[in-house]
């Protein structure tokens, strides 16, 4: 017995993401938080449904963390407006969910496909609205306590939050607002039209955040670069700050690409992908712990 409940599998992460670029890691599939507490006992990443990761070919040295099935609890979504969800819930399962339900507040994530945990990490969101428009608190594991912090602890703005260093979100609470299922379908209309121009081929959403007040896509379409191409990386036609893999693209393309674009670029844009097998530059909060409630787990 060598009291190890999680069995780590060597994959490719490549496999997992939605670019399909990425080495090989450990991967930790947990479920439950004692799996949790013992997966994250050492350096780590987490992973949701690997929409919007950049990771190096290389792979990465951390162990990779993904919560299992039983944190996928779209199934007891009864409709009611204030509800806690597992953290591995499918977001585009939810959003439909809740418009059947006559629920309001997520239908600007249509189309988004994020698992709630990493929409939370990552403030998900269109023009039409955000994650943190529902957001009241989330649980999480930091350093092997299960703790909750309420939304406006979380330090969340467009594509960003301030999660505790190491915490891993497994249980989000939201509350949605009571509508019509007649009225948020046509909310959603909307947003569907918005998102007819972007690609279907594989990518991971947009590269970068917008500056302020521009579209980072109209900055880039501007320079010259849709179908500007590195490898099989490209800028892609429909949309300037979507990079898609044609096939084969590796993050050495992907990164080449993206200086590329930078350079044509006379803005100066940020990263809106976490990259992996690189900084991930994800920063610490320090007032978390004095917000923090204990749960017991
Ligand atoms: C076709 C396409 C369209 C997209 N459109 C949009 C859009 O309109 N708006 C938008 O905002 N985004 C969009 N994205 C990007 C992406 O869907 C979002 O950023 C999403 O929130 C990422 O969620 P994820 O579960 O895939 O997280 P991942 O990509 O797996 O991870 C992203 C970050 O979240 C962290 N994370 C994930 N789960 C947890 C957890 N349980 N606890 C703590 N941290 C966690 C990861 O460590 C990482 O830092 C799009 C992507 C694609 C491929």
């Amino acid at each position: 017995m060598s009291g190890v409940a999680v069995a780590p599998e060597r994959v490719r992460l490549g496999g997992l993401t939605t670019l399909k670029v990425g080495g090989p890691a450990e991967l930790w599939t947990v479920g439950n938080e004692a799996d949790l507490r013992e997966a994250t006992a050492e350096p780590f990443f987490v992973l949701g449904a690997g929409s919007n990761l950049l990771v190096s070919d290389a792979g990465v040295a951390e162990r990779v963390v993904r919560l299992g099935q039983p944190y996928a609890t779209l199934a007891a979504f009864d409709g009611s407006a204030d509800v806690w969800l597992g953290a591995a819930t499918p977001l585009p399962g939810l959003v439909r969910r809740a418009q059947r339900a006559g629920l309001s507040g997520l239908e600007g994530l249509l189309g988004v496909p994020a698992q709630l945990g990493g929409a939370v990490a990552m403030n998900a969101g269109t023009r039409f609205g955000s994650l943190s428009d529902t957001l009241v608190e989330a649980e999480m594991m930091v350093s092997g306590d299960l703790v909750r912090l309420p939304a406006d602890a979380l330090g969340l703005r467009y594509r960003h939050s301030e999660l505790p260093p190491g915490a891993v979100l497994t249980r989000v609470r939201l509350r949605l607002s009571a509508s019509t299922p007649e009225r948020v379908a046509a909310a959603m209309t909307g947003v569907d039209a918005a998102r007819k121009g972007q690609p279907k081929i594989k990518s991971a959403g947009c590269a970068f955040k917008n500056p302020a007040g521009e579209s980072a896509g109209r900055l880039i379409d501007r320079a010259g670069c849709k179908g500007l191409r590195v490898g099989d990386a490209m800028i892609a036609h429909e949309h300037g700050n979507f990079v898609i893999n044609l096939g084969a693209a590796t993050s050495r393309d992907v990164d080449e690409l993206l200086e590329a674009v930078q350079g044509r670029v006379s803005v100066a844009l940020d990263l809106e992908w976490r990259r992996w097998g690189g900084p991930d530059g994800e920063p610490p909060q320090p007032g978390w712990r004095a917000r923090a409630q204990r749960v017991e787990g």
